[in-house]
Order: structure tokens, then sequence, then C-alpha cells
């Protein structure tokens, strides 16, 4: 069977959204808009896989679905929702649960980068954390999903749960009149010039939301101040830019920051250097601290904006978590059948 082309993401409400969220991630939702059905989801599941305060859970959440919107998602065209409200991940993901096998998990960096050295102490949901994800996406039966470099192995995992059920299940899979598989191998779609934004103070390691220290990191709601403080303050060497990209080899954070110019200026990195090649880091960093507020600024200005209402935002996730019902249900019902559970 063809599958009909849908998207999936998830951004989790764990706070201190940043400029790689938005670069990797949220600018390229907003661009699949325009050719492609598309479902943005909050996923409140998965931040619980470590410990969070209700309270703010519930204003990440709302945070989030405001970054969306206030970048350009268009939550009437598409779907925005949060996790929680469709019980059918929680479901399918139990049943990837017994899909996945603990090998697969074992492989997994970002368990093993989260769990830190404590990992008995790490929850069961942070270990099964990626069947979770595959549940997510085959929900929907989507076929692309935009992430940033740091999800590709999870997606690989998901393309193995999916492949896995379609063997395992096989001839209930075509009792049910499936062809050939039930669920689809969802494509990762990893691209532009800013897949992994690495931290403002180390750049071997990827800009994060978990990241301790809020240097690390441009905030979507930090203001010009804030900004240009954190990119004067940011890492780098003593040699001034190098006049093309193979002068960037050995210095991830020249790199790091001219990646990020390149995708807030919306070209590419040569480009870039054409432009600053041989300039100072005082001279390029101010340039990009301009470029970084006038890109930013007005985002953290609208999601205030929202933020103001949250009745309103609990309108759109409600209305969302609707309509993404409407299309798993039929899917779990499906699969549930292929399972052999009876209804
Ligand atoms: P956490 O540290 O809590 O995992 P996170 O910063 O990784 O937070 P997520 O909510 O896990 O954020 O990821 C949301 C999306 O942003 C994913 O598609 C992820 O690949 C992308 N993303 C996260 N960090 C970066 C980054 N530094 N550069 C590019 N994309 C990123
Ligand atoms: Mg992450």
């Amino acid at each position: 069977m063809q599958h009909q082309t849908r998207v999936f993401s998830g951004v989790q409400p764990t706070g201190n959204l940043h400029l790689g969220n938005y670069l990797g991630a949220i600018t390229r939702f907003v661009a699949l808009q325009a050719d492609h059905d598309c479902l943005y989801c909050v996923v409140d599941l998965h931040a619980i896989t470590v410990v969070q305060d209700p309270q703010e859970l519930a204003h990440n959440t709302r945070e989030v679905t405001a970054a969306f919107i206030a970048s350009g998602i268009d939550p009437t065209k598409h779907i925005v929702f949060n996790q929680s409200q469709v019980s059918g991940h929680a479901e399918l993901a139990w049943i990837f649960n017994c899909v996945a096998r603990i090998g697969w998990l074992n492989r997994m960096t970002q368990f093993k980068e989260k769990a830190g050295k404590d990992r008995e102490n790490a929850s069961a949901g942070l270990y099964v954390y990626p069947n979770l994800m595959a549940a997510d996406i085959l929900l929907y039966h989507a076929t692309h999903v935009p992430v940033g470099e740091d999800q590709k192995q999870h997606l690989e995992l998901a393309r193995d749960i999916a492949q896995k059920f379609n063997n395992d299940f096989g001839s209930s899979i075509a009792r049910a009149g499936y062809a050939d598989g039930f669920f689809p191998l969802p494509e990762p779609l990893i691209t532009g010039p800013a897949t992994r934004v690495m931290s403002l103070r180390d750049g071997t390691r990827k800009m994060s939301k978990s990241d301790e220290s809020d240097m690390t990191r441009i905030n979507l709601t930090d203001d010009a101040d804030t900004i240009a403080k954190k990119i004067k303050k940011a890492k780098t060497d003593p040699e001034p830019l190098p006049s093309n990209v193979e002068g960037l080899a050995a210095r991830p954070e020249a790199d790091n920051l001219v990646g990020i110019f390149a995708a807030l200026a919306e070209t590419d990195k040569e480009a870039v250097l054409r432009d600053y090649g041989n300039a100072s880091f005082s001279t390029f960093k101010q340039a990009l601290a301009e470029l970084t507020t006038a890109k930013i600024a007005p985002i953290g200005a609208e999601m205030r904006k929202l933020l103001a209402e949250p009745a309103h935002i609990d309108r759109i996730l409600e209305d969302g978590a609707g309509r993404a019902h409407a299309i798993a249900d039929p899917i779990l019902a499906k699969t549930k059948e292929i399972v052999g559970f009876i209804r």
C-alpha cells in the first residue's frame, strides 16, 4: 500500500526553547506546511521521562505552542496539539515496547547521555522513550519527520520497529487487507545549514534545553541585551575567521557561529565567509548579535502576547487534539485488530 504523505514532529515542553530547536526543527516545520499535511505535537509524555514540576510543565506546554504559532505554524490549516490528549500515543507505545528489542534500546546514545553515570536511577520511561517516539509518528502513519541531527538514531529505530511489526504480524496484516505492510517506514528530514546547533560555550556539545548553563544557548524569549551578551561571551579561538568553509574544519566554535549566521540569514556558510572571511570575531559577533536579535526578538514578543491568553492556547490544543484523534483512532483500531485484541 502506498501511504499518503504526512508530516509529524514534536518538541518537548521542557522549558528554555532555544535557537537549535528553532533552526533545526521549528523553521523546518514552518516550511513544510506549504505542500504537506502536518501534525506538530508538544510531547508532554516525553517531558516526564525526567522529573517535571506540574505547574511548569503546563506553562512550558503553552510556551512551545506559542513558539510554534509565533514562528508561523498555522494551527487551523495543520494540527497542533499536546501528546497526552491523544491516548493512542501511550497505547501504541506499549505495543511497540513489546516489538522493540532491549538490544536496540541499549544502543541509543541519547539515553546514555541523559542517564549519565547514574543509570540505575534513570526512569524506565527515559529508557523506552524511543518506542514512544516511534508510536508518535506511526500512530498517524506519518511518512516524513523533520528533526535535528540528534534524533537521527531514534528515527532509524522507528523504522526498525515499523519493519519488525510488519514482519511479525505479516499474515495478520494480510488478513486485514494490507498487501505490503501496515506501518510506513518514516523518513527523517534533516535539512538546512543548522541541523546541529552547538553550545555557545563548547563547540563539541549540542545546544540543549537541559544544559544547566543558560549562557550555552539563545532562548527564543531572550531580549536583545541578553542575546548580545551571550554572543559576545560565546567561546571562540584566537584566529580571525577563515575565508572558506574548509578553514572551519577543526574549529568547532567558529563553524557553529558561522552556521548559525547562515541559517538565520537563509544562506550558506560559503556566502557568510565571502562577507566575513578574515574578519575578527568581535566584528563578526556584533553582526551576528544584530541578525539574531532581528530574527528572534519578534518571535519572543509574539510568544509573550500569546501567553497572556492561556485559555486561547488551550483551545487551540483541544481543537488540534480532536483532529489528531480523528486520524489516529482508525489506525489504532486496525493495529489492535492486527495484534489480536478483541474490541
Ligand atoms: P532536551 O535537552 O530536553 O532533550 P532539546 O533541546 O534536545 O531538549 P527536544 O524537545 O528534545 O529539545 O527536541 C526538539 C527538536 O529540536 C528535535 O527535532 C531536535 O532534533 C531539535 N534540536 C534539539 N536541539 C537541537 C540543536 N542543538 N540543533 C538542531 N536541532 C536541535
Ligand atoms: Mg532532545
